[in-house]
């Protein structure tokens, strides 16, 4: 399986793509501003897409992926996110306001988008791999995903803060490879962090305690204007991970 960092940033600047990954090429996570770097070809081999949560640093691209690939496809989008999620889409993005309802339009005999709803716990299988929402805390409604099918499994947080049900459900994972968790802003920003459902890295060395798999951890979702801050200060935990920073542009296969 190939799993490639669109982007991970927690906002843009200095050309930081917000959250998207692209799992082989044909399933999509997340539909931040790293959506746009990729070509028009491949934009339209995208068959699925999972949402995490409603924020717009994670769906900003996802009214212009359905807009730009509509006449070049022979099927829907099928959207997938818990119920809140594509509520809110529904309520403020495809609403004919913000953006047309691309439910209600169709190309030849399809519509553009469909959506359906994704019940935590219950993974959904596209070929040989398979997406589990897992519940994390978030200031809106927030899942997490656990990814199987390749040589081992993948769990990615984006976005998170002190979660105490996503801890079991992590370590009951055998085949556990990777995690890539948030941490959005340095120590100083504790505050906001507790205000706005996100992790800085004494709050991650916390979380990271309850962890009881031997996994690689990665780092998404750093405030660009924090970046190094945050990095130093995660250097200085007394973790016994090797935490590294995902990039846009890196590229997992497993
Ligand atoms: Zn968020
Ligand atoms: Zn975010």
């Amino acid at each position: 399986m190939r799993f490639q960092v669109l982007g991970c940033s927690g906002s843009i600047g200095d050309h930081y793509k917000t959250t998207s990954f692209l799992i082989d090429d044909d399933i999509l996570l997340d539909a931040g501003s790293g959506l746009g770097t990729l070509a028009l070809d491949s934009l339209r081999k995208i068959d699925h897409v999972f949402l995490s949560h409603s924020h717009l640093d994670h769906i900003a691209l996802l009214p212009m992926l359905v807009d730009a690939t509509l006449s070049l496809r022979d099927k829907p989008i099928v959207v997938r996110g818990i119920e809140p999620t594509l509520e809110t889409l529904s309520e403020h993005i495809f609403n004919w306001k913000v953006y047309p309802d691309f439910r209600k339009i169709f190309s030849m005999d399809h519509a553009a988008v469909k959506f359906e709803v994704l019940e935590p716990g219950t993974p959904v299988a596209i070929d040989s791999r398979s997406l589990t929402a897992i519940p994390v805390e978030h200031s809106v409604p927030t899942v997490g995903y656990h990814l199987s099918g390749g040589t081992g499994s993948l769990v990615v947080a984006t976005d998170m803060t002190v979660s105490e049900g996503f801890w079991p459900i992590v370590n009951a994972i055998d085949d556990l490879r990777y995690l890539l968790i948030e941490t959005a802003f340095q120590n100083s920003r504790l505050n906001i962090c507790k205000d706005a459902g996100h992790l800085c890295p004494s709050l991650l060395g916390e979380e990271l305690r309850k962890l009881e798999r031997a996994v690689e951890i990665f780092i998404v979702h750093t405030k660009p204007s924090a970046k190094k801050q945050i990095q130093k200060e995660i250097s200085a935990l007394d973790s016994t991970f090797e935490i590294r920073m995902l990039a846009d542009g890196d590229v997992l296969e497993f």
